[in-house]
Order: structure tokens, then C-alpha cells, then sequence
């Protein structure tokens, strides 16, 4: 059996016990519900947008350490990106954590959140870490049906 303490690096603890963003943002421009069944990870996503820029992003819910830390890294990741930005960092980090090297994965670095391609070794956990990047999607979207891993 693998032990999992390989993969609660101090980056994941120190963001899951204080947490980045952790708030509702007040006139967002795009929210959206998500939920992993499998965990129990319950998320909403606040984005406000000016143009294409993600000019804040946040989050609120709770779920385990991967996805709240996940959830952390994310907001502090993207914002000031553009949207596309977003979502080629999205691309990436999915690709990371799944284990495929897809041709977006040639897109650059992942800076902090390579500190999840721990995950890849333990597939119960990946949809704990991308739960937040789907539920971002969906914000950007304004989605108003919630995302679920399922
Ligand atoms: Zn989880």
C-alpha cells in the first residue's frame, strides 16, 4: 500500500488549513455549483471578468485537503490571467493529474501546481483536484447547472 503522505506536501497542508480566496465575491460575474460524489468535495466558484482579464476569482465549500487546496492554489493561479489563459492552464493541469501528455501540455509550466502530480498515482484523488478547475469552467460560463465529477 503507497503511503499518501508523499502526496499532502506542505504546499497542499499549508493551503488546505488556510485557504486563498476562501470567500463569496460580492457581484460576480460568473458562479457556478460543484460536487465530487465520490468525496463528498462540495464547491462554488466566484469569477469577476473585465474584458477577457479573470480579474478576481474565489471560492467557498469544503471537501478534503486536495480539494480545498486545489481550490486555493487555483484562485491564486489564475487570477489576472486571461480567460483563455485559464483555460489553457485548465488543459494542462488536467493533463498533469490524469497522467496524459497531451499536445497542450507543451503550453509552459504549471509554477505551484505541480505539486499535484502526486495525484496522478492515486486515481480516487484526481477528481478531488480538477473538481474546482470544472467548476471554473463552469463559472466563466456562468453555468447555472452544477458541475459534478460523475
Ligand atoms: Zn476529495
Amino acid at each position: 500500500m503507497m503511503d499518501l503522505q508523499d502526496l499532502y506536501q506542505e504546499l497542499i497542508l499549508d493551503h488546505n488549513k488556510r485557504p486563498r480566496n476562501r470567500r463569496k465575491l460580492e457581484q460576480a460575474d460568473g458562479q457556478c455549483d460543484g460536487y465530487n460524489p465520490l468525496c463528498g468535495d462540495r464547491v462554488t466558484v466566484f469569477v469577476k471578468v473585465n474584458g477577457d482579464v479573470v480579474e478576481d476569482v474565489s471560492f467557498e465549500g469544503s471537501g478534503c485537503a486536495i480539494s480545498t487546496a486545489s481550490a486555493s492554489l487555483m484562485t491564486e493561479c489564475i487570477k489576472g490571467m486571461s480567460v483563455s489563459e485559464a483555460k489553457a492552464m485548465f488543459e494542462r493541469f488536467h493533463e498533469m493529474v490524469t497522467g496524459e501528455s497531451g499536445a497542450a501540455s507543451q503550453g509552459g509550466s504549471l509554477g505551484k501546481l505541480e505539486v499535484f502530480s502526486g495525484v496522478s498515482r492515486y486515481p480516487a484523488r484526481v477528481k478531488c483536484a480538477t473538481l474546482v478547475w470544472h467548476t471554473l469552467r463552469g463559472a466563466l460560463a456562468d453555468d447555472a447547472n452544477p458541475v459534478t465529477t460523475e
